[in-house]
């Protein structure tokens, strides 16, 4: 079937209004210029929803979770690439939702601040203030349009998944977050739409973020380790806005035993800011 594309979620309900009632919808929310972490994300929606299920995959760049009005302008967008990235993906459908239709008094300039402990306060909430405000503002704004039965979420941004799995456990108890592993490029770096951003040298040391997590993640002392890592990455002209092993639920660095942890790291080179996190192993 070839990819259906919608410019409102009013035309996708519509053409929606014969289907199965029993099919599920799988669905991938994304901000476009597409890359192969995102076709993942499609590729696993459309393996778990099966042949009788729907993958609708939305394209809306967000500006109440910009914290930085440039980073917005500048953000790309690449429509064509994304359409054909998600149809061969395996998307039945992409919608490019009207800012009414998630903002139904107009877009604001202020969405109103979520507090869910330290998953809103620490790390990225600290660093980018407002950002997971509107970050839940419009998920939950296009999870009411949608009514998935799963929604697919990249680990890459780790926090996010976590604020994510909050507001469904609080909001959207029938509704199965679905996390999918982070993709990367050969030396590591993790993929994001705004790597087309980088320059040569910017590019040529992206991926030592990572190296950085790696290594603190199979350190037995962690403090050391971070604090090594953490002066290599400032030597090498990185400036490190934090860099830490946490529980990968609550987020916070004070852990028990038996809990699973997460690397996580958020650091600027160049004039670009990178995230990224791995898995410790137990
Ligand atoms: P974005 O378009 O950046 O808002 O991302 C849309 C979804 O794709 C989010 O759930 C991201 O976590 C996920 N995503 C972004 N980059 C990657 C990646 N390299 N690997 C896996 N998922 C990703």
């Amino acid at each position: 079937m070839a990819l259906e594309v919608y410019d409102a979620f009013g035309d996708w309900k519509r053409a929606r209004q014969g289907a199965d009632p029993t099919a599920h919808v799988a669905f991938v929310p994304t901000m476009g210029a597409l890359h192969r972490g995102h076709a993942d994300l499609i590729r696993r929606a459309q393996q778990e929803v099966g042949p009788s299920g729907h993958v609708v995959v939305s394209i809306y760049v967000n500006p109440t979770q910009f914290n930085d009005a440039a980073d917005f302008e500048a953000y790309p967008n690449t429509r064509e690439v994304d359409l054909r990235m998600a149809e061969s993906a395996g998307a039945d459908a992409v919608v490019f939702p009207q800012p009414h239709e998630l903002y139904p008094g107009g877009v604001p300039q202020r969405v109103p601040p979520v507090d869910y402990g330290g998953l809103t306060a620490l790390w990225e909430a600290a660093h980018r203030p407002g950002h997971f405000d509107g970050v839940v503002a419009v998920v939950r704004a296009l999870f009411r349009q949608v009514e998935p039965n799963r929604a697919y979420f990249g680990e890459k941004d780790w926090q996010q998944l976590a604020v994510v799995s909050e507001l469904v456990r609080r909001e959207f108890p029938d509704l199965t977050i679905v996390p999918v592993p982070t993709r990367r490029e050969e030396d590591g770096l993790a993929m994001s739409s705004r790597n087309v951003r980088l320059d040569e040298r910017e590019r040529g040391g992206a991926s030592m973020l990572h190296a950085a997590l790696k290594a603190v993640a199979a350190a037995t002392e962690t403090v050391t380790e971070v604090r090594r890592q953490s002066s290599l990455l400032e030597q090498a002209g990185w400036s490190v806005e934090y860099l830490a092993v946490v529980d990968s639920v609550t987020l916070d660095t004070h852990w028990e035993l038996g809990r699973e942890l997460r690397a996580i790291g958020a650091a600027h080179f160049g004039g670009v800011r990178f995230i990224d996190n791995v898995p410790v192993p137990n």
